[in-house]
């Protein structure tokens, strides 16, 4: 789970009022379990020193995850063994993260029938192929890249109405899902904002 290191990245932060400190690469974080459904985390904060926070389910301190471990975390909450299938709907970008993920449901003791589906979606890109990170645009981190527009990271921004937008979204998915070559590859940013501005054929009315 964290092949680059070896360390993986958990982390809780300071409880000291104020300050909320917490290690990035968990050089002092140690992780030591104390039940079957209890762990307790130590660290040391550079201000205040060393502190420890317990976690169980449904108690304990903020226990702050990297990616990978938070997926860990939910697919086995949900591998449950009485039969429900349970479907994980990620984007494209996450197939490669998922084998990490089925390793360690693998190592904790799941055989493969227990691991939870899942169903990656088209993965939205720039003109150069990486993700179209709304939250990167958003914090100010990366521009608006070229073929992207404003609605695509705050629908309150499209031009038309609110039915048009429905209606348009409607029809792009309709498209997506209307064959699997349409539905397991990218799409640029540019690509989105044609199909949405393209006439559906059933805005046509029939009489
Ligand atoms: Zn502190």
């Amino acid at each position: 789970m964290a092949r680059s290191t070896g360390t993986p990245h958990i982390r809780v932060p300071c409880p000291l009022p104020g300050c909320g400190w917490a290690e990035k690469h968990a050089e002092r974080t140690q992780a030591r379990p104390t039940d079957t459904e209890a762990a307790t985390i130590t660290a040391v904060c550079l201000h205040h020193g060393p502190y420890e926070a317990t976690i169980t389910p449904t108690t304990g301190a903020y226990l702050d995850l990297a990616t990978l471990y938070r997926n860990l975390v939910k697919e086995l909450a949900l591998s449950s063994p009485r039969g429900t299938l349970r479907v994980m709907v990620k984007g494209g970008d996450w197939v490669f993260g998922s084998h990490l993920v089925d390793e360690a449901l693998q190592a904790i003791g799941l055989t493969r029938a227990q691991l939870p589906a899942r169903l990656f979606c088209p993965q939205i890109v720039t003109d150069t192929g990486a993700k179209l990170s709304k939250s990167l645009i958003r914090e100010g981190r990366a521009p608006l890249p070229d073929g992207a527009a404003d609605w695509m990271l705050d629908t309150r921004q499209w031009p038309g109405s609110l039915p048009e937008y429905a209606h348009q979204l409607l029809a792009l998915t309709e498209t997506l899902l209307a064959d699997p070559r349409h539905f397991f590859r990218s799409y640029s940013a540019a690509e989105i904002g044609r199909m949405m501005a393209a006439p559906a054929p059933r805005s046509v009315p029939a009489a």
